[in-house]
C-alpha cells in the first residue's frame, strides 16, 4: 500500500456516525465554524449519497458475478457493503477483482471529499507528467494538475477524474503487488 491508500468502508461509517447521527449529537472537537463545516452536507442529501454508493457496490457485484446468484445477501450496515463485496468476488479472476477494488477505492475518494477532504487526491502522481501536485477543482469535480509544463497549449490543466485515479491507483498497486512476489 503506498501513501494514496484510503479506507472506503470508513468513510461511509463516518459519513454514517458524523453526518447522520441526529443533528446536536455531531462532535466535531471544534468550536468554531470552518471552511469545511461551513460546506458539510445536509443529512438528506448524505443519506441519498449513501443509498447511492451502496446501491452502485451492489449493482457492481452482481454485473462481476455475471449472473450469479450471491451467496449472502447485501450487508444491512452500509460500510459492510465492501467486505461483501469483496467475499462475493474473490474467486472471480484478476481483472473483474480489480474492477471490484477501483470501484472501491473511487467511492472512497467521493466519500472523502464529500466531507470536504480535498487533501485525498494529492498523494497521487499526475499519469502525464509524473509529478505530484495535483488539485481538487470543486466546480468542474476533477483533479487538476498544478504542473504548468503539464498545461495544454492554452494553459489548461491536465485534469483526471476520481474514476481515472482510482484505476491508476489500483493498476500502481497491483504491479507493486506482482513485484514484490
Ligand atoms: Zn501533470
Amino acid at each position: 500500500m503506498d501513501s494514496g491508500d484510503i479506507n472506503a468502508a470508513d468513510g461511509l461509517r463516518l459519513l454514517r456516525t458524523a453526518y447522520l447521527a441526529p443533528s446536536g449529537t455531531r462532535h466535531t472537537g471544534r468550536r468554531t465554524a470552518t471552511a469545511t463545516e461551513a460546506q458539510a452536507p445536509i443529512r438528506l442529501e448524505v443519506y441519498d449519497y449513501m443509498a447511492d454508493a451502496v446501491r452502485e457496490a451492489v449493482e457492481t457485484t452482481k454485473e462481476l458475478r455475471a449472473g450469479q446468484e450471491a451467496t449472502a445477501p447485501p450487508p444491512a450496515e452500509a460500510e459492510d457493503v465492501y467486505r461483501w463485496m469483496v467475499e462475493e468476488t474473490a474467486h472471480l479472476d484478476e481483472e473483474r477483482q480489480k474492477a471490484r477494488d477501483t470501484l472501491i477505492y473511487r467511492q472512497g475518494l467521493e466519500h472523502a471529499i464529500l466531507m470536504g477532504d480535498h487533501k485525498v487526491v494529492r498523494p497521487h502522481p499526475c499519469r502525464r507528467c509524473h509529478t505530484y501536485g495535483l488539485h481538487w477543482d470543486r466546480d468542474n469535480e476533477v483533479a487538476a494538475c498544478l504542473n504548468r509544463r503539464c498545461a495544454d497549449s492554452h494553459g489548461e490543466p491536465t485534469t483526471w477524474t476520481l474514476k481515472e485515479i482510482a484505476r491508476h491507483y489500483i493498476n500502481r498497486r497491483t504491479r507493486a503487488a506482482v513485484r514484490a512476489t
